[in-house]
């Protein structure tokens, strides 16, 4: 064996780590180090790694090496606290804690008081002078031991401790003496040989090692893996086990254990927030069992260990630069740190923390954007249930898609649409939902499921449609033979009865709670100004992290939309141009038969009539259009759907033929069309005639929408505006289309500008979404002066499915199976799609080297693929109005990350 090859070290005393190892000590135990290196009182202690677990979980073994590599720190932690584990008339007793890189709930609870046998709890009554105290730690030991390590059912403790006390009489567990306790042990010890069929085992190292093997397989817990998937936290990283040498909240009344934050994790202000609990031991402070007191109560009690409190608080917040939360105990006195981490915080705290933390100086403008999300700004963009409306809770599920939705109760996709159909507005409420709940999604204000997670079907049809969604509501029963829901405490919800669901906090309320716009969307449309004496401190603060962003950011944001009152609002949102301008919305509704007409035509005098007919309403839309957007540029593009969307219905119109045939009176016009309907019938109408194909065989469709652009263009030109209009050929597979298309508008081009006397500057470019564009960018470029990638159609024709047909029917499969962590909708796969839009994107530029190249895909919006793009060198994305602000804010994140950054959670 090569001596150079160090042996692989599988632990790490609290001096020796820091809180940048997280991968390997996990987050408490790098956290623990952390703080002892600060020298901060941490009770002293060591971690075993992650890597040791994964060896563990690979073999169902230990690593060989570990057991001594664990007594020679135990050792040293033994000589260092002058004496051993579990000695009978001093005994050292540790806690032993899971700490994985992420928090996770589902881990093994911790285990305090390891070491206590029925040898050493008299040693430790008599080294604390309590003997009381020391039955009550033994009890504990046995409790938790029994029921984290062993596996026995806890409320077999619970029950007997409550029996304890019902039959002294009492209400609390201070309540009972060292005699209570120590009867109360030996119940314990009996409900663990009978449940186990072994004695607790009276070893401390026998139970240490058992708590830490726990702890490895823990990983491995239903709850965890669940939750591991929910969050798409890796499967692989194990957890660290950490020791911990024990301190004592539950020596008396100068002893308690409490929690804190450095400041409110709700808002984001400074000042004193946690809770504390006198004479109690781990997590008594949370679990409800006494109220407990505010923190700020505890300077009265004991004043010089609130003030090395709030000290280390401070030095904690300067070191992290950061909200954090913290665990305390005080014994007797001594104030202990047991635990710290960057702590979560709402949407709204994690803006107003982040300027906080400049205007003190400890962060910088950059860091200030890696400490928000783009997910947050959206979360903050939805309207919200009014805070000070009073509200009747029945239970909360998993917030699955944001938003706050109020309706009737009901309880089938049918009911669903037929009450909105008449007007109604109705919270679709199932067990799960499947593939033929959709219509009843569709028309629902909101979903809300009893099981399923953030992954399951109504979670992520909700999220792609934009709607809000609460799911795996499992306190709520269902029942949807009888149509009605059951809250705890049995309140029940028929249909019909309103109901109000949170998506961004999973609440669900009985009854209407009414819902007010968000201060922030009130920001971004101007009506409401950061500078105003009266401003919102979040309006302030996102103000303040948009001015970063822009000042930060290098890919421009532009705006799909189609007409100008959509435009005006996304100049107010911070577009900078439009990125897509679709023309087939201007063609339906009254206009729909104009081009029925242009599609019947049997002559090209029939045909001309009807574009000459088309052609001024077109105009004034883009007159419009091009005056909201004055001095930015728009990009036009041409008709692209399949023809058959402005047909009537084939069914529809079948009928009709039928029952005019029935009665001897055909309609020679529906039976014409009837004919025209069947031809254009399509198999697969996203893959048939549409885009450039329709422009190539319908004469004169194209030459008419470039002549009302550039028409508009000249007219806003004449009248002194600054018309920027980029016209944008969509579906183009091979640079032939594209330049036969381009001969003819520039015909027309110029015909436009020498009847209105004008120099238009137009550009012309196009889409890219197939495949082949891509793989051809370089001589496509020739032909354009701008690529658009049109990241949804790319998706779909790079994986070969459609989105309508599969999000429904086979994403949730693949989304539980882990083939794709998230839709490739929502988040462009950058390995495959992403790699051609690189590929495409750098082909063009070597072609053209001034090609400009951006985005108008949904993909434009979404916090990932901002960060994608910039890496790729787009010059910009486009997005609906409303995902602007989002946007703006990831381009600037994604520049302050730096090259190669993907965490936008
Ligand atoms: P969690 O990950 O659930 O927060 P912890 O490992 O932090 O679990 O421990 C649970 C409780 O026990 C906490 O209140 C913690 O402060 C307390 N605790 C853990 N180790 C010790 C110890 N050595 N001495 C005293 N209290 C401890
Ligand atoms: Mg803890
Ligand atoms: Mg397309």
């Amino acid at each position: 064996m090569p001596v150079s090859e160090d042996r692989q070290k599988f632990v790490y005393d609290f001096t020796e780590g820091n809180k940048d190892l997280k991968d390997l000590l996990g987050g408490k135990g790098a956290n623990l180090a952390e703080m002892t290196n600060l020298g901060l009182p941490v009770p002293p202690g060591f971690t075993i790694t992650t890597e040791a677990c994964k060896v563990y979980l690979a073999g169902g073994q230990e690593p060989p090496a570990l057991r001594d590599e664990v007594t020679a720190h135990l050792d040293a932690l033994e000589a260092r606290m002058g004496k051993k584990l579990g000695q009978a008339d001093d005994p050292l007793l540790v806690s032993v804690r899971s700490g994985a890189k992420f928090s996770m709930p589902g881990m093994m609870d911790t285990v305090l008081n390891i070491g206590l046998s029925d040898d050493s709890v008299a040693g430790l009554a008599t080294q604390a002078g309590d003997e009381r105290f020391a039955w009550d730690s033994y009890r504990r030991l046995i409790q938790m031991f029994g029921k984290t390590v062993l596996g026995v059912d806890g409320e077999l403790f619970e029950e007997a401790l409550e029996e304890a006390k019902r039959a002294k009489g009492v209400a609390t567990d201070v309540e009972l003496d060292a005699a209570d306790l120590r009867t109360l042990v030996g119940e314990f010890k009996d409900i663990v040989a009978k449940e186990t069929g072994r004695d607790f085992p009276q070893d401390p190292r026998e139970q240490m090692d058992l708590a830490i093997r726990a702890v490895f397989d823990s990983w491995n817990g239903e709850r965890a893996k669940l939750y591991r998937r929910q969050e798409r936290i890796p499967g692989d990283l194990g957890t660290a086990v950490n020791i911990c040498s024990m301190v004592f909240g539950n020596l008396g009344p100068d002893s308690g254990t409490g929690v804190a934050f450095t400041r409110d994790p709700a808002s984001g202000h400074q000042g004193v927030y946690g809770d504390y609990l006198q004479n109690a031991q781990g997590e008594d402070v949370v679990a409800g069992i006494r109220n407990t007191m505010q923190l700020a109560e505890l300077e009265q009690l004991d004043k010089a260990s609130y003030d090395q409190l709030m000290q280390i608080m401070e030095t904690l917040e300067t070191h992290y630069r950061d909200l954090c939360d913290i665990e305390f105990t005080i014994e007797r006195g001594k104030l202990w740190m047991l635990q710290t981490r960057v702590g979560k915080r709402t949407a709204g705290a994690a803006f107003r923390i982040a300027t906080q933390l400049v205007d003190q100086g400890l962060i910088t403008e950059a860091e200030a954007l890696s400490r928000v999300t783009g997910n947050q700004l959206a979360q903050l963009m939805f309207p919200r249930f009014d805070e000070k409306a009073k509200t009747d809770l029945l239970g909360r599920g998993i917030a699955a898609s944001p938003g706050a939705a109020v309706g009737k109760a009901v309880f089938d996709s049918y009911t669903a649409v037929k009450w909105s159909r008449s007007g109604e507005k109705v919270i679709l409420i199932r067990r799960e939902t499947n593939p033929d709940d959709l219509n009843g999604m569709i028309a629902a204000e909101g979903i809300l499921t009893s099981r399923g997670g953030k992954t399951s079907h109504a979670a992520v049809v909700a999220r792609g449609m934009g709607k809000t969604c609460v799911c795996g509501a499992e306190e709520l029963e269902v029942d949807t033979k009888r149509r009605r829901l059951t809250a705890p405490g049995g309140v029940v919800i028929e249909e019909g009865d309103v109901v109000s669901i949170d998506g961004s906090s999973g609440k669900v309320y009985r009854g209407e709670v009414p819902v007010v716009p968000s201060p922030v969307v009130e920001y971004f449309e101007g009506r409401m100004h950061a500078g105003a004496d009266d401003a919102d401190g979040l309006v302030q603060a996102v103000h303040r992290m948009m001015a970063y962003a822009d000042r930060m950011r290098r890919l421009r944001v532009r705006a799909n939309a189609d007409n100008a009152e959509d435009a005006s609002r996304a100049r107010r949102f911070g577009a900078q141009g439009i990125g897509l301008c679709r023309t087939e919305h201007m063609f339906l509704g009254e206009r729909r038969e104009m081009v029925e007409r242009l599609i019947l035509a049997h002559t090209d005098d029939e045909r001309q009539q009807a574009l000459d007919t088309l052609m001024p309403l077109q105009k004034a839309d883009f007159v419009e259009l091009f005056e909201a957007m004055d001095g930015l540029p728009v990009t036009v593009r041409l008709l692209d759907p399949p023809l058959h969307e402005f047909l009537p219905d084939i069914t529809d119109l079948s009928v009709r033929v039928a029952l005019a045939e029935a009665r001897h009176e055909p309609h020679e016009n529906d039976l014409r069309l009837l004919q025209a309907v069947h031809k254009l019938h399509e198999q697969n109408p996203m893959l048939g005639l549409r885009g450039v194909r329709l422009g190539l065989v319908i004469p004169g469709l194209f030459a008419m929408q470039v002549r009302a652009i550039a028409e508009a263009a000249a007219e806003r030109r004449n009248a002194k505006g600054d018309p920027r209009a980029e016209i944008m050929i969509p579906l183009v597979g091979t640079v032939q289309e594209l330049e036969i298309v381009r001969e003819e508008a520039e015909r027309v081009i110029a015909e436009v500008e020498a009847a209105t006397g004008t120099d238009l500057r137009l550009t012309l470019g196009t889409m890219i979404e197939l495949p082949r564009a891509a793989l051809t960018a370089a001589q496509i470029a020739e032909a354009a002066e701008f690529f658009s990638f049109g990241t949804n159609d790319l998706t779909q024709t790079v994986w070969g499915f459609s989105r309508d047909d599969v999000e429904a029917s086979f994403f949730t499969a693949y989304l539980e199976k882990g083939i794709f962590g998230v839709s490739p909708f929502e988040t462009i796969d950058r390995d495959g799609v992403g790699s051609l839009v690189r590929a495409a994107a750098e082909a063009g530029r070597a072609t053209r080297p001034d090609l400009k190249l951006g985005v108008c895909g949904e993909h434009g919006g979404d916090p990932d693929s901002v960060h994608f793009f910039h890496e790729v060198g787009l010059d910009y994305v486009s997005c609906s109005p409303f995902r602007i602000p989002v946007a703006r804010l990831e381009a600037g994140r994604a520049a302050a990350l730096g090259k190669g950054s993907s965490d936008t959670r």
